[in-house]
C-alpha cells in the first residue's frame, strides 16, 4: 500500500517553507510596497507569480488537468531534481530505472548521492513489470519510466506500467516529454486511480518552447504541495510565464506544426530505409527516430563534416550503431537525406 508520509524524507515532511511577499498577500492592490522591488523599470520590476496561476489555467484548458494537480518548473529537469530531494535520502534510498533512457534521471541521482539501479529493456525496448519490481527493496523510493522513451522512441506497454503502479509502494514517475506526438492518451487522465503516480510533461518539445524552460508535473494535490514547498519561490520567470501562456493560446499553430513533424517522421523513415547502410528504424511515437546503420561513428562524422548534427547513440547499451535523428523542417530533412545519399558506401 502507498502511504505518502512513509515515502517522503522526514526533513521535507516537516519543512516550513519560505514565505515570500506574494504568498502573504494574495489579493489585488494598487500600491505594492511589500517586496523591496524597484517601482520604476517596468515591465520586469515585479517578482513573478510564484504559483504561475495564469499559465496553469492556460495549460488546464488544453490538458484538462486541474491546476491544483499541476506543478510548473524550470524545465522538467527541475521536477526530476525535486523528486530526488523530496523522496530520496542521500546514501540510503535508491531508485530503479530502465536502460536505455533519458540521462538526467541518473545524473540527478548522482548529484543527490542516491543509488541508481538499472533494468535493461528487452530487444523491443519494452519493460517487464516483474523485472523492475524485483529490483526494488524497502529503500526504493522511485521507479523512473519514460513513455515514449528517449532515445528509443517507443511507448512502453501500458499493461506493464499499470502493474508497476499497482504493485509498487513508492513513487512511479512516467515521463511523457513526447506524449503530444504519440498516438496514445496521457496517464495524467488516471491521476485519481494512482496516488503514487507522477507524470512529467514539458513545453520543450511539441510546444516549441525549449528556450523558455517550462516543465510540468501532474500528481496528487499532496505531492504537488511537496513540490511547492521545496521549489525556489520564484522558479519560473515572468517572461517565460507570459510567453508560454501566449503560445498555449495558439493551439492551431501548435497542431499544424506537430502534425507536420509527424508526417515528416513517416516520410523520412521510408526514405531512409532505401539507403543501403540503414539496417533498421525503430518504431517511434516521438519527434525523433532511432536509426541503426552499418557504422554509426563513420556516418555521424560524415554528417558533421557537412554541418549536420544528429545524436550518436553508439555507446549506449542496446543502441550500438544507432543514431538518434530529430525530425526537422521538410527542408532540413531533405538536406539530411540528400547528404546521406551521397555518402561513400
Ligand atoms: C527533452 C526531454 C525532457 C525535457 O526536459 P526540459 O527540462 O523540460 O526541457 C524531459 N524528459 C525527456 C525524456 C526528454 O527527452
Amino acid at each position: 500500500m502507498f502511504e505518502l508520509k512513509k515515502q517522503v524524507r522526514p526533513n521535507i515532511w516537516e519543512l516550513e517553507p519560505y514565505s515570500c511577499a506574494r504568498d502573504e498577500f494574495k489579493g489585488e492592490a494598487s500600491v505594492y510596497l511589500d517586496a523591496n522591488e524597484n517601482p520604476f523599470d517596468l515591465p520586469f520590476n515585479r517578482y513573478p507569480d510564484p504559483l504561475q496561476k495564469n499559465l496553469k489555467s492556460e495549460i488546464k484548458k488544453i490538458k484538462g488537468i486541474k491546476c491544483r494537480n499541476t506543478f510548473l518548473g524550470n524545465g522538467s529537469d527541475e521536477a526530476i531534481d525535486l523528486l530526488y530531494r523530496i523522496f530520496c535520502e542521500p546514501q540510503k534510498d535508491n531508485v530503479v530505472a530502465i536502460t536505455p533512457t533519458y540521462g538526467m534521471y541518473k545524473v540527478c541521482a548522482d548529484i543527490n548521492n542516491v543509488e541508481y539501479r538499472n533494468v535493461l529493456l528487452d530487444e523491443n525496448f519494452q519493460i517487464k513489470a516483474d523485472a523492475l519490481l524485483e529490483r526494488t527493496d524497502e529503500n526504493t523510493r522511485i521507479i523512473w519510466l519514460c513513455s515514449p522513451n528517449n532515445p528509443t522512441g517507443n511507448l512502453l506497454n501500458p499493461l506493464e506500467i499499470e502493474k508497476i503502479l499497482k504493485n509498487f509502494s513508492g513513487i512511479v514517475v512516467i515521463d511523457e516529454a513526447y506524449i503530444d506526438f504519440a498516438d496514445s492518451e496521457s496517464w495524467s487522465k488516471r491521476l485519481s486511480e494512482f496516488p503514487n503516480m507522477v507524470i512529467l510533461q514539458t513545453l520543450s518539445k511539441a510546444w516549441g518552447c525549449a528556450g523558455l524552460r517550462l516543465g510540468i508535473a501532474y500528481a496528487s494535490e499532496a505531492i504537488i504541495g511537496l513540490f511547492n514547498k521545496v521549489k525556489y519561490p520564484y522558479n519560473v520567470n515572468d517572461s517565460s510565464q507570459k510567453i508560454a501562456a501566449e503560445t498555449l493560446r495558439q493551439y492551431g499553430i501548435f497542431k499544424e506544426r506537430r502534425d507536420t513533424i509527424i508526417d515528416e517522421r513517416e516520410k523520412l523513415k521510408s526514405n531512409l530505409l532505401n539507403l543501403p547502410f540503414v539496417r533498421h528504424i525503430y518504431p517511434s511515437d516521438a519527434n525523433f527516430i532511432l536509426v541503426k546503420v552499418d557504422n554509426a561513428n563513420a556516418t555521424y562524422q560524415y554528417l558533421v563534416k557537412d554541418g549536420i548534427i544528429v545524436r550518436n547513440r553508439n555507446s549506449v547499451v542496446l543502441c550500438e550503431n544507432s543514431l538518434r535523428i530529430t525530425i526537422g523542417t521538410p527542408k532540413e530533412n531533405e538536406i539530411l537525406l540528400d547528404t546521406l545519399k551521397k555518402m561513400p558506401y
